[in-house]
């Protein structure tokens, strides 16, 4: 494919696209092009907006990776090199289909940030800086929906209607959990190879067309009556006579670990060497954006407290209880959503965010003061540990700086209690040597359960 960039204008334009070109606009009239990172959590987030009429495609990916590796130095995290090809692959791809008709201008491009040390912060920004060079691409909005303020969606969609898709976004997000942990807890043990990927891909169809239709209507009943069936019909595909296999949990950065093109498929290829996998889910992210919220406003308020400043003290306190309302809402919606599952199924529940926290040993392994997803890694191996898994594999971008934090805690850590762990990190690059090293890790798991077994 020939692509052909230009040389940015000036720096003051710059600045000017910086400001207006990312950041959350009305999407009205635009069709939103959300990258495919978890399979099932992007479709059904997509199916969320198109249910309040926003049209929501999910973009093809790793198709075009190495139009991300040509416009980037090659020190970038790679989901950016990643989610930069993708964006780059499907818009030339409109250009080539379309034609003249083809008007950039027709398309908001979806790429969320994050608060904090990490550089996913500025993925949307470095992908500006090179759509900035295409004539064709560069008038295309980047739209974000950001930690900073719990990823509020008030500049994308009018009024209430934004808060209503946000709640409608938080179920879908725990039904896709819910959906990814029924298929890992059946597949294993299918009667006949290939029926639970049959199946489940049916039900999410199933899934996002109810979403679409009812979604707004924020008919949440007819969402949980459907994930009940679909459970109790997975379950079904069980064959009772398969022994339960080694159980293990994966942890680490999320788009890495929940993109299965660029973790080269690890979930499958575990599941080959005969394990179990429940791989950490969405909602731990976002519940862990809204746990840190809360705990920033209960700092406030006690700086306030200390300074005797009531009226930064009457704006804590409201806003104290407003994120305890919040959490409250996400925590009881989030258990009604794994209930429909549970009736049927054990598929692995989720670990609240205030037991991760707990797991750091009052802060002596780690501190949710530092933050970062290493915070969740640290405290979800050992939540995985707890729960009689028998091996943690984490898995990240080569070089992630909170991955490479949660594997110098997890490594001596998980040694000295005698709990199989792997680190997996990938660039795109195939190392010859992981086949081997993922079949060692799944011999060392067996080899534990077997130990707990007997036990
Ligand atoms: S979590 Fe890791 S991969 Fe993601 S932005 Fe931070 S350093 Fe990069």
């Amino acid at each position: 494919m020939e692509m052909s960039p230009h040389k940015p204008k000036s720096s003051a334009s710059f600045a000017d696209r910086m400001v207006n070109k990312v950041g959350q606009f009305d999407v009205a009239g635009r069709t939103l092009l959300i990258p495919d990172m978890s399979p099932t959590g992007s479709r059904l987030l997509a199916a969320s907006f198109r249910a309040f009429g926003v049209p929501s495609v999910v973009m093809p990916t790793y198709t075009h990776l190495h139009l991300g590796k040509e416009f980037t130095s090659g020190k970038e995290c790679f989901p950016c090199q990643v989610t930069l090809g993708d964006i780059l692959g499907f818009l030339e791809e409109e250009k080539k289909r379309q034609g003249d008709s083809f008007n950039v201008s027709d398309y908001v491009y979806f790429m969320p940030e994050a608060d904090g040390p990490c550089r996913f912060g500025m993925y949307n920004k470095m992908h500006r800086l090179v759509l900035d060079r295409f004539p064709d691409f560069k008038d295309i909005p980047i739209l974000y929906m950001s930690t900073s303020d719990g990823y509020a969606s008030t500049g994308i969609l009018p009024g209430e209607k934004s808060k209503y898709f946000r709640r409608l976004a938080y179920v879908t997000m725990i039904v896709a959990d819910v959906l990814d942990r029924i298929t890992w807890r059946v597949r294993p043990y299918e009667r006949e190879p290939g029926q639970t990927d049959a199946y489940m891909a049916t039900a999410l169809q199933e899934m996002m067309e109810l979403v679409e239709k009812r979604g707004e209507a924020r008919d949440f009943d007819a969402i949980y009556a459907l994930l009940g069936r679909i459970a109790a019909h997975a379950k079904t595909i069980i064959d009772p006579a398969k022994p339960r296999k080694p159980r293990i949990g994966i942890i680490g950065e999320i788009y890495l670990r929940t993109h299965p093109e660029s973790n080269q498929n690890i979930i499958a290829e575990l599941e080959r060497f005969d394990a179990e996998v429940v791989d950490a889910s969405l909602g731990e992210w976002v519940n862990y954006v809204a746990f840190e919220q809360y705990r920033e406003i209960c700092k406030d308020w006690k700086q306030a407290w200390q300074r005797k400043d009531m009226s930064t003290l009457a704006d804590a306190t409201r806003k104290w209880a407003e994120s305890r309302i919040e959490m409250a809402w996400q925590g009881w919606r989030q258990n009604q959503v794994y209930e429909q599952a549970l009736k049927h199924l054990d598929i692995q529940a989720d670990h609240p965010i205030p037991d991760v926290e707990k797991k750091l040993d009052n802060d002596r392994l780690f501190t949710f003061d530092i933050g970062t997803e290493a915070a969740l890694s640290i405290g979800g191996a050992l939540g995985f540990v707890h729960d009689n898994f028998d091996g943690v594999v984490n898995v990240y971008p080569f070089t992630c700086m909170p991955s490479t934090i949660a594997s110098a805690v997890l490594k001596p850590l998980l040694l000295k209690q005698n709990v199989p762990y792997i680190d997996a990190s990938y660039d795109g690059a195939i190392q010859p040597n992981r086949e081997v090293a993922l079949r060692t890790f799944m011999y060392q798991a067996a080899q534990h359960k077997a130990a707990r077994d007997e036990a």
